[in-house]
């Protein structure tokens, strides 16, 4: 059994009722296209919106993108401006280093792929980090190597001051290092420093840098004073008529530590002076 309607189309005014007379079967699937049709052009339109959307974000992507470029270039040419810096200062420190011992050839240590050019026209992520790992590892090179230098100069510099030089007294040579004729006995026997004559309280000065290790009253030197230098140097002053220091007394070159004096065994108011290197003395002529 088909159902049917009629639809009655009623104008206004006197003309003639229209009737329409439709299938059930039809009614349906004219519904059925109208809501089809619908559902299409909504799907359309929305789809058409989304694009629209989809296009801003991509520009506003490639706008950030070149953004991100130019920022990646600068860092390439600060980070080539850095490497640079790095050369010369490993070429300094190498200068330094070849001054300070000229033995030892350090050559200018750059680290690997330090030396060649970057390509700034590929950003390339990775290149760059590679060169951010190359200059820290270039940075700890230097920081070590300025450490060493450091200590270079210091072993330099604590030397040159360890080191016995100038005159302990003001006065003049009376007898030498070497072998002579005892005073006493006659016999020759080795004479291990100098004797500088000079008035009794004539300032007696220390000739380098160091401690006091001995302040005494010896027979034989009398009121006597002996420095380690460290670096193997020691140094005695004997004969002094009064000592101005104590053992552990730190001094440096030229502090007054004993005034010249004639006790012990002596025959005149004189400084015996000596210098000795790993216990052997040495002639302190050389470092006057
Ligand atoms: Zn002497």
């Amino acid at each position: 059994m088909s159902r049917r309607f009629t639809l009655m189309v009623i104008p206004d005014s006197g003309k003639r009722v229209r009737r329409v007379v439709v299938s059930h079967r039809l009614l349906v699937s004219s519904l059925v296209l109208v809501l089809g049709c619908a559902l299409l052009v909504g799907y359309v339109v929305t789809d058409y919106f989304r694009l629209q959307l989809d296009q801003q974000q991509f520009n506003q992507l490639l706008v950030e993108n070149s953004e991100q470029r130019q920022q990646l270039e600068q860092l390439k040419r600060d980070l080539d401006g850095l490497r640079n810096e790095m050369i010369v200062l490993a070429e300094s420190d190498a200068r330094v280093r070849e001054s300070l011992d000229p033995s030892t050839k350090n050559p200018v240590t750059v680290p690997v792929g330090i030396g060649g050019a970057l390509d700034t026209n590929t950003a390339d992520m990775t290149t760059l980090q590679k060169q951010i790992n190359n200059l820290r590892l270039a940075i700890d090179l230097r920081r070590e190597s300025q450490e060493e230098v450091r200590n270079l100069l210091n072993d330099k510099h604590s030397l040159a001051s360890a080191t016995p030089r100038g005159w302990p007294t003001k006065g003049w040579l009376t007898s030498y290092f070497g072998m002579r004729s005892s005073p006493y006995t006659g016999r020759r026997k080795m004479h291990e420093g100098l004797d500088i004559a000079a008035n009794t309280g004539t300032r007696v000065t220390a000739t380098a840098d160091g401690v006091v290790v001995k302040a005494t009253t010896e027979p034989g030197f009398g009121k006597v004073v002996m420095i380690d230098h460290g670096y193997g140097y020691r140094t005695i002053f004997g004969h002094n008529s009064k000592i101005l220091v104590k053992a552990g007394t730190r001094v440096k070159r030229g502090d007054k530590i004993a005034e010249v004096g004639n006790t012990g065994r002596s025959t005149g108011s004189h400084l015996h002076y000596e210098v000795r290197l790993n216990g052997v003395p040495i002639d302190p002529r050389k470092l006057l």
